[in-house]
């Protein structure tokens, strides 16, 4: 029986394997033409001061719909986007994007609301890649206080370990760096001094259980702070979380529960409507 049941379960292994396998190549197969065929578009999502209500910075994210395969999940783009080697191609196009994008919400909030957006170590690591986004900037008079580049810890140490380290330069220029999702990345803390970052993102997976166990987090929020960074919480999902938060001292604030990411469209349109849009709590 055990014989059996070992078989049968090879075959599943298999057979998920073969799924993931063609479920790639079909990725990998539309993914080629997508920039091309207008596929993509840009979310943005809020990051707020909770102190003062305001917005300070709009997170771009990513989205595919394909007319053939429908909306493709934004990780699952990015990992095949990476493994084909169209990712950097993906990336100038978001960059180029939401830079001119951010003309409108400067106007929209009336204040200097910068972007961020995510690089993949791929490009970060690009002799490039600095080249083009202070060009991005320049075309569209920004200076480069506009801009925050989020990476995670993993390609910021990798970064580190490297003679013509991008992030110094990135910062000499006066753009801000804040390391993504904090937290969850396999990195020791030894070299976390050593990362010229700005801000720090503290990753949701702290934010979702910050009610059953707020040392974990204001833990890391010492850490971070001590270190001179900046702490910000990403996932917060209710006014609770957010409150609980704000006294801890992090007034950095972004989540579904206070802002959901958006087309430009949907803030043009809500500014028109009902005012500008603000804090969901
Ligand atoms: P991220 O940079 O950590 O972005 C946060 C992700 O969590 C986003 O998912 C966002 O929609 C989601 N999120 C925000 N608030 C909440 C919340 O309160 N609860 C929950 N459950 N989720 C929340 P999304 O848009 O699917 O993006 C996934 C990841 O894909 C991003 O994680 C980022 O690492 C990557 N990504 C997105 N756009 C780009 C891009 O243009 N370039 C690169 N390289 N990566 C991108
Ligand atoms: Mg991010
Ligand atoms: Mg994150
Ligand atoms: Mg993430």
């Amino acid at each position: 029986l055990a014989k059996k049941q070992g078989k049968h379960r090879w075959v599943n292994y298999l057979d998920g394997m073969e799924d993931t396998l063609q479920r790639q190549s079909k990725l990998a197969q539309h993914l080629f033409q997508a920039l091309n065929q207008d596929e993509f578009s840009l979310h943005y999502q809020p990051i707020f001061n909770v102190e003062s209500r305001q917005v300070c910075s709009l997170e771009a994210l990513l989205r595919w719909k394909s007319p053939v395969l429908g909306w493709v999940p934004t990780d699952e783009c990015i990992r095949v986007a990476e493994e084909i080697g169209v990712i950097i191609e993906i990336e100038k196009w978001v960059i180029s994007t939401a830079i001119r994008d951010l003309k409108e919400f400067r106007c929209l909030f009336d204040s200097d609301v910068t972007i961020a957006i995510n690089v993949s170590t791929k490009y970060f690591a690009n002799p490039d890649f600095v080249g083009f986004v202070s060009q991005a900037l320049n075309e569209n008079g920004f200076d480069s206080s506009a801009i925050n580049i989020e990476l995670t810890e993993g390609a910021l140490l990798f970064d580190l370990n490297r003679n013509d380290n991008a992030a110094s330069k990135i910062v000499e220029q006066g753009m801000s760096i804040s390391i993504d999702d904090f937290g969850t990345g396999y990195s020791s803390l030894a070299y976390l001094y050593r990362i010229p970052a700005t801000h720090v993102k503290i990753d949701r997976s702290f934010t979702e259980r910050v009610e059953d166990d707020a040392t974990m987090v204001s833990s890391i929020q010492h850490l971070i702070e001590s270190l001179k960074f900046e702490a910000v919480v990403e996932g917060v999902e209710s006014l609770s979380q957010s409150k609980l938060l704000a006294q801890m001292g992090i007034k950095l604030q972004q989540g579904f529960g206070l802002g959901l990411p958006k087309p430009l469209a949907f803030y043009l349109d809500q500014a028109n409507r009902e005012g500008l849009p603000g804090l969901n709590l």
